[in-house]
């Protein structure tokens, strides 16, 4: 054996091992054009590193960060509790399956079901769309045992729940799903925020209802209440599974644990992924325990889900926002950043909950004013032509949506 190899000391490889990796935007580009396939239009700049709230391209060039990596990076870039964590524990153990047992995935668990605010329990995958695949199938298997007849889990038009073939078949906007027919069965969708539409949905066939009580990905639209305490009434009546997608809207993006929790309801299942880990890939389904107990050994399964090194960066994260007002400050900060952007002309339509915020331009391309705000080196998303979605770290100040304001009249008062 070559003992350089093994050695846990990396500065002991000769630098001939290393992959030159390149640093020039021109370079990166042309490499990524080349060698990844075609899934995304990506903007023409490279990062290289982020502190807090900024982050930084290959050239050095700073950028306000409002939307953290989709919604990801809640306590900002290089965190150092999370990465200190990371660096500890990938030198201890990283990774031994989950047919054995570790340390700490029964207290993230713990911390998770305690977010949730009930009896519960926890499946730990990969990704938003894994966190939602395993909801689908707690839901069937649950089905097949307390409502044979049923076979449709309903959601919303509009909604997203992910890439998998069974969550764009879940997800309301059937562009997502067509290119990749046949569509998985067992899915029906229903018009958001329509509650005499779910009247008449929600019967003998359903199993489940799923729904993101804010819909990020197409352009943040809060469902009402009267639609979500509707949706949940029914359920309990019609012994429906009411499942609500937090993958985007948890983890106190919200101003609470999880958005739900605005609505004075209890879910049967939510699942979690985006910012629970702060970057680190992670997703959790918690279930409340009667349906949870519908699965037993055997019927489902991840190598990496959970594996440790997740563990103790997610229990990292949330013991972080335990140590802070998070909640407090992520709804003043949000109530804020609504009540400036709808002051400027030309911006309508400002929508959202906590740091979870759409606006639409009344006069101009969204997509335009987002391309000109990260050439000013400021990253906000657009959506379509239409929206501008924001997302931002939840450690914003009010003087970084200030900024945005700013940035935002000057481009709307350069196009007069
Ligand atoms: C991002 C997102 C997903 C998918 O998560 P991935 O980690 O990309 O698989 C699912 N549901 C909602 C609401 C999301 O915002």
């Amino acid at each position: 054996m070559n003992d350089e190899i093994n050695s846990a000391d990396s500065s002991a490889h000769p630098a001939s091992v290393h992959t030159a990796v390149a640093t020039d935007l021109t370079t990166i580009e042309k490499l990524d054009s080349e060698k990844l396939m075609h899934t995304y239009k990506r903007k023409p700049v490279a990062f290289d590193h982020g502190q807090g709230m900024h982050l930084y391209d290959t050239d050095g060039k700073e950028y306000l960060d409002l939307l953290s990596g989709l919604g990801t990076m809640g306590l900002g870039h290089s965190n150092k509790a999370v990465s200190d964590t990371l660096c500890d524990q990938s030198k201890k153990l990283m990774h031994v399956s989950n047919l054995y047992h570790v340390e700490g995935r029964g207290e993230l668990a713990s911390a998770l079901i305690a977010l949730y605010g009930q009896p519960g329990k926890v499946f730990f995958g990969n990704s938003g769309a894994e966190a939602n695949e395993c909801a689908i199938k707690l839901a069937r298997k649950w089905g097949h045992a307390n409502k044979p007849a049923a076979d449709t889990i309903v959601t919303a038009t509009g909604s997203f729940h992910g890439r998998t073939l069974a969550t764009i078949a879940a997800t309301g906007q059937p562009e997502f799903a067509r290119p990749f027919a046949p569509i998985t069965p067992g899915f029906a969708h229903t018009p958001f925020n329509d509650v005499e539409a779910l009247d008449v949905m929600l019967g003998e066939k359903t199993i489940a209802f799923m729904i993101e009580v804010v819909q990020g990905e197409s352009g943040v639209w809060p469902a009402t209440k009267e639609y979500v305490q509707t949706a949940a009434e029914l359920c309990k009546q019609r012994d429906i599974l009411f499942i609500v997608d937090e993958v985007q809207s948890g983890i106190y993006r919200s101003g609470k644990p999880f958005a739900f929790q605005h609505f004075g309801i209890a879910p049967d299942i939510i699942t979690s992924a985006k910012a629970l880990g702060n970057g680190f890939p992670v997703g959790a389904t918690i279930a409340r325990t009667s349906v949870a107990d519908a699965f037993s050994p055997g019927d489902h399964g991840t190598t990496f889900g959970g594996n440790v090194l997740a563990c103790a960066v997610c229990l990292a994260v949330l013991d972080c926002y335990k140590a802070m007002d998070i909640e407090e400050h992520v709804t003043n900060v949000g109530a804020y950043a609504r009540k400036r952007l709808a002051e400027i002309p030309g911006v309508c339509d400002v929508r959202g909950i906590g740091l979870m915020i759409g606006f639409t331009f009344s006069d101009f391309s969204a997509q335009e004013c987002a391309e000109e705000l990260l050439a000013n080196g400021i990253v906000v998303n657009a959506i379509g032509d239409s929206y501008i979605r924001i997302l931002p770290p939840l450690i914003c100040e009010y003087a970084h949506i200030d900024t945005l304001v700013s940035a935002i009249n000057a481009i709307i008062e350069n196009k007069k």
